[in-house]
């Protein structure tokens, strides 16, 4: 992808934190590469990243591979 779908703005791969939903379950991704648009923000996943994000979260809640956890303090409002 080179344009932004939105406003046609330039596209800069930048590497981001995400939360995954998933169910009830989150899972934290670092390091994901994106693609910005440079003028108005938007993200955009490529459809190799998409499936990576969803093959690591089945790997941990399906397949129960290791992986690292974190302990957060979490707010209901
Ligand atoms: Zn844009």
């Amino acid at each position: 992808m080179k344009q932004c779908y939105i406003c046609k703005g330039k596209l800069a791969k930048e590497k981001i934190r995400h939360f995954h939903q998933w169910g009830e379950n989150v899972v934290l991704f670092e390091n994901l590469e994106v693609e910005r648009c440079t003028q108005c923000g938007e993200v955009f996943l490529e459809p190799k990243t998409l499936e990576l994000i969803d093959a690591k979260t089945k790997d941990i809640f399906i397949r129960k591979v290791p992986h690292a956890n974190l302990n957060i303090p979490v707010v209901v409002i």
